[in-house]
């Protein structure tokens, strides 16, 4: 879809209120990764903005997603670091946990990060307006704590979208991602439901940290869309680890029992846990938005369409992150958020291409994976070459532990290109990062195998992978 050029920035009156009766540039609704990217560039290029945030400035990503996520992904590895020492010559006295020290640290961290959000805003001269705001026509925005109605040249909607939750009777006893970071004890024993990115990176927290897991998914693999070998070996590994991992189950109901929760699954059989954690999908934050009355019809999932350009079909009005039904990740939101300040305000239309996007998933062991699954890429083009490689890393031969990294390259039979790189092990993550990079490049087999090792590391084997599998 081509952008729709209704509207040029002229470049912003000094008065309050300029020419055409506008009281700002842009007005964003959302104070998350891609609003205040939005927000942040709009006014470096000169643009007045407001910026309305009902909760904290900083959004899902540093309030409650990625980053305290990350933290206690840190905090559930210690574990295995005191264990695996052991085996270079350390005596580890039996190590202690405290929840709450973790939650208090974690908390002031967040507090920092969200000052540090405020400030940058501010020191752009972004407005920030502390209050709900929804939309009351193309370029109208009703900041709903004062009642003000504000007249924006351009609003965009950056929303972002809340966690789903238990549709069976009993469902509202279940926490979500959003309370996991403020429980007051770390649950003896905690049952996740669903088999995604998030569900899976609280089991290997909370089985880190010493809780007892179950984790319960309707689908027959865990990690729905990641290629085949990753959602296996992240099961087997996760069993190997004691967590509970039951596939093609539901949750029937959820029952308080004393102190407990009674969890029925679909298979007749119950479990008594202390916490009930719903990680069954996030969805778009739209209801009550006022969209409707500005001409905007959400999809089926509540997401607001957009054209490559991030534009609704109501032309003054935007749409970036998890609020589309683009992917629900924070790079990708601020590039969109980036891109449509460029667009509006920089003199840059910015179209936005969600190809080849790196992620990783903060599982223990990690997943880092770019490009193509392999059966996608059979599916694309019939023949894919495979190079994959299982082992145990230097690491482990003194720890003694069982993990083992897994690698997996896809390359184009004739043009040589690599289409896909999956990675299980440590710092999967980090790694694929760089392979992201090449792979943007265009880079074939031949460019991988050309480029020197560097020894002794796990990521040599990327570049040492000389046998196809298949
Ligand atoms: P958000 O960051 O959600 O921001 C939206 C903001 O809008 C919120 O602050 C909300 O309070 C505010 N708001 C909503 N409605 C209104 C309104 N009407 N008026 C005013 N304000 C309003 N992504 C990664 O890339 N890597 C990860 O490791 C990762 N881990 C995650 C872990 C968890 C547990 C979760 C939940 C998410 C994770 N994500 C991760 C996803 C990432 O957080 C989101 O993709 C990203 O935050 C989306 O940014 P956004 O700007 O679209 O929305």
């Amino acid at each position: 879809m081509e952008l729709i050029k209704s509207e040029v920035f002229q470049g912003s009156a000094s008065s309050a209120q300029n020419a055409e009766g506008f009281d700002t540039d842009l007005f964003v609704i959302g104070g998350g990764s891609g609003g205040v990217r939005a927000a942040r560039i709009a006014a470096g290029h000169g643009a007045r903005v407001m910026l309305a945030e009902e909760h904290r400035v900083g959004g899902t990503c540093v309030i409650r997603g990625c980053v305290p996520k990350k933290l206690l992904v840190y905090a559930s590895r210690f574990a295995h670091d005191f264990r695996d020492a052991e085996g270079f010559g350390w005596t580890v006295p039996t190590p202690h946990f405290d929840w709450n020290s973790l939650i208090t640290n974690k908390d002031a961290e967040i507090d920092r990060l969200e000052n540090v959000y405020q400030s940058n805003l501010e020191k752009t001269k972004v407005e920030i307006l502390r209050s709900r705001a929804v939309v009351e026509g193309a370029h109208e925005v009703r900041v709903v704590k004062t009642g003000r109605l504000v007249r924006a040249r351009f609003i965009l909607i950056a929303v972002g979208a809340n966690p789903s939750t238990l549709p069976v009777p009993g469902g509202d006893l279940a926490i979500t991602s959003n309370e996991a970071f403020y429980l007051t004890k770390r649950p003896d024993h905690v049952l996740i439901v669903g088999g995604g990115y998030i569900s899976v990176e609280f089991a290997g927290i909370f089985a880190g940290l010493g809780s007892r897991v179950t984790l319960v998914h309707r689908g027959d693999k865990l990690l729905r869309g990641f290629d085949h070998a990753i959602q296996d070996r992240l099961g087997d590994t996760y069993r190997k680890r004691g967590i509970e991992v039951l596939l093609g189950r539901k949750v029937e109901d959820i029952r308080k029992v004393g102190g407990f929760l009674e969890v029925r699954l679909s298979d007749g059989t119950i479990r008594r846990v202390d916490e009930v954690m719903a990680a069954t999908g996030r969805k778009p934050h739209t209801k009550g938005l006022g969209l409707e009355g500005a001409g905007i019809v959400p999809d089926d999932d509540g997401a607001i369409p957009v054209n490559d350009h991030c534009q609704t079909k109501v032309p003054s009005i935007y749409a970036v992150g998890d609020v589309t039904n683009h992917p629900h990740l924070t790079p990708v939101a601020i590039r969109e958020g980036h891109a449509v300040a460029d667009t509006l305000f920089g003199g840059r239309p910015t179209p936005i291409v969600h190809e080849l996007i790196p992620t990783a998933v903060f599982s223990t062991p990690e997943i880092g994976t770019v490009g193509l699954t392999e059966a996608a890429a059979r599916h694309q083009y019939g023949h894919v070459t495979i190079f994959q490689a299982t082992f145990r890393d230097m690491k482990a031969t003194l720890s003694g532990s069982e993990e083992r990294t897994f690698m997996k390259l896809i390359t184009h039979p004739s043009t040589d290109k690599v289409l896909g790189v999956h990675i299980v092990g440590h710092e999967a993550a980090e790694l694929i990062q760089l392979v992201g990079v090449a792979m943007t490049m265009g880079a074939t087999k031949a460019d991988f195998d050309r480029t020197m090792a560097v020894h002794p590391t796990a990521a040599e084997e990327l570049v040492t992978m000389r046998t196809p599998s298949n």
